[in-house]
């Protein structure tokens, strides 16, 4: 099997990752950082965000395992006193594949540029760079509404306890394949209105954003953010392709969430 580490780059994970890629090494296991079968994140839920990030080329060939150095998170699962036991486990047993759906946002620009591709783990955001942010929202190539607020989240289920829940959306199970809108403080009153509630769409649904004056924005794609200008349009739905955890260890969705928002 061919591994690679992503580490935080802070001394504690960089200690981590030595120990691994050392512990790994004595079972025969190869360090590969061009086409790793396995990708062990060291650090946080940031971390296993950016391994995604890097290593999103390589979705089918590829599973993720998480190791936090802070506190626990919901994509690093593993303790650092963990890591023999998870050495073990790699080697001895077979490890249960879990699939997570990811969000495909696709960005449309005006004057014959070409189009950007993104796949996102936890969300998209987009908000304006300056002045109230106003798109037009189209679900299935109808006119949903017209947004006026601070910007809007689209997230996947795995991200629907990340930004998406301090905006108040729903939390999802990862089983469901979906995404969810979230509103971003909308303006609502006699003259503007928006749902104001979190909506939920389906696998083979699609939502566009169209920019109504404005055509530049800051777009968010999980843990990295970046303005894009003279934007025509952005278009999101369920991603064809999946994330794959390597589990070595029962931990269900609801445990998680009880661990991290209400504790034991
Ligand atoms: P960060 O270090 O500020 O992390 C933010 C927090 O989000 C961390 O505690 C992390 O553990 C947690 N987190 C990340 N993914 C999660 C998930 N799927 N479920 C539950 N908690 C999760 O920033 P970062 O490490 O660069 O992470 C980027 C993420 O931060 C973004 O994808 C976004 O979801 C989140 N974020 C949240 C808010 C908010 O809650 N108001 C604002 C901005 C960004």
């Amino acid at each position: 099997m061919k591994f690679t580490i992503v580490s935080k780059g802070d001394e504690k994970s960089n200690l981590l990752e030595e120990k691994l890629r050392k512990y790994l090494a004595d079972f025969q296991f190869v360090f590969d950082e061009k086409e790793p079968e396995m990708v062990i994140s060291v650090g946080g839920d940031g971390t296993l965000l950016s391994a995604f990030q890097r290593y999103r080329h390589r979705l089918d060939e590829t599973a993720f395992v998480g190791i936090h150095t802070g506190h626990l998170g919901f994509y690093a699962d593993w303790m650092p006193d963990e890591i023999e036991k998870l050495v073990i486990a790699i080697a001895r047993t077979e490890c249960r594949i879990v699939e997570y759906p990811l969000l495909e946002v696709i960005i449309y620009y005006n004057k014959g540029k070409k189009e950007e591709h993104y796949l996102a783990l936890n969300e998209a955001t987009i908000k304006s760079v300056e002045g109230t942010f106003v798109i037009d929202v189209e679900i299935q190539d109808e006119l949903f509404e017209r947004f006026r607020g601070d910007g809007l989240c689209v997230s996947t289920p795995s991200g629907s306890t990340a930004y998406n829940k301090a905006l108040g959306g729903a939390i999802i199970h990862p089983s469901l394949e979906s995404i969810q809108i979230s509103e971003m403080a909308s303006i609502n009153n006699r003259v503007f209105r928006t749902i104001g509630s979190p909506l939920i769409l389906p696998h083979h649904h699609k939502c566009i954003f169209r920019p109504v004056t404005e055509k530049d924005f800051l777009i968010g794609i999980d843990h990295l953010s970046f303005i894009q200008r003279d934007i025509q349009s952005l278009q999101f739905k369920v991603a064809d392709k999946k994330i794959r955890f390597a589990r070595f260890k029962p931990f269900p969705f609801w445990s998680r969430v009880r661990g991290s928002f209400i504790g034991e």
